[in-house]
């Protein structure tokens, strides 16, 4: 199954990729939390891509196609990949498919997660990730069991530096521009599917799974909303 994860910020990609990848065994490639990680480790990748996430502007194509090249030619992507915050642009998408043709491979299926702004401007302002191992919470839509601290593996939880306020506006004004027009790119080479994203989450992941079919067993995905296109 390889597949590609495609939104605006705040749409659920992280969420439902980490969902996906769990249950299929497939790496989650997530190029925002490669970044975050390198700039927290201060590696040159780290110092380079730093001002980019501050101001909630897209790294150059180059840099971050280079980090997913790199990545993908792993021998666990062999099986397949979930790929989410990739590609942001088209020529991204079109480096991404030379990348793939490289190894023999191409994509099964684009997911869309559609989620209005209104949504997206909530989710992001009340988003909560742990430093430890990255699942992103929601003070209200979708709190941990014990305040400030990740369900999963006891972390703290922090709001992303770029979850405040203007950087948010700045980043969906980005999705606009620079990462929407790949809704048509990919629905012109037929891999395209749209899910409504603001479902709650488990009708989301059905969703996918029924999106994505083939790389789940018979059976397992069912419901949800999808419209094929
Ligand atoms: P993305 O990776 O697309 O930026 P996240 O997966 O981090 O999005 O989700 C953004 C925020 O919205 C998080 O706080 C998350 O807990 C919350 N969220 C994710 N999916 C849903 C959903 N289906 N309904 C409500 N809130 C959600
Ligand atoms: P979100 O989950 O809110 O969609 P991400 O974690 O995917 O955000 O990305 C955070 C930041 O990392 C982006 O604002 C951008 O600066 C950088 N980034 C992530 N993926 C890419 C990409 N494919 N191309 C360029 N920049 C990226
Ligand atoms: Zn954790």
């Amino acid at each position: 199954m390889r597949v590609v994860l495609l939104g605006p910020p705040g749409a659920g990609k992280g969420t439902q990729a980490v969902r996906i990848a769990q249950e299929a065994d497939i790496p989650h490639i997530a190029t925002g939390d490669m970044f975050r990680q390198a700039v927290r480790e201060e590696t040159s990748l780290g110092l380079e891509v730093k001002r980019y996430l501050d101001a909630g502007r897209l790294v150059p194509d180059e840099v971050t196609v280079g980090i997913v090249r790199e990545r993908l030619a792993r021998p666990d992507c062999r099986e397949g990949f979930i790929l989410d915050g990739f590609p942001r642009t088209v020529p991204q998408a079109e480096a991404l498919d030379g990348v793939l043709a490289g190894l023999g491979m191409k994509l099964d299926r684009v997911v869309s997660l559609v989620v209005g702004t209104e949504a997206l401007v909530r989710r992001l302002a009340g988003r909560r990730v742990c430093g430890g191992c990255g699942t992103s919470f929601h003070v209200e839509l979708n709190p941990p069991q014990e305040e400030g601290r990740c369900d999963r593996c006891g972390g703290v939880l922090v709001q992303r530096d770029d979850d405040r306020e203007e950087t948010v506006r700045e980043r969906l004004a980005v999705y606009e521009r620079q990462t929407a027009p790949l809704v048509d790119y990919y629905r012109r080479h037929g891999l395209l599917v749209e899910v409504d994203g603001e479902q709650p989450p488990d009708a989301v992941t059905r969703a996918i799974r029924q999106a994505v079919g083939n790389g789940f067993p018979a059976g397992s995905g069912s419901g949800g909303i999808e419209s094929r296109q």
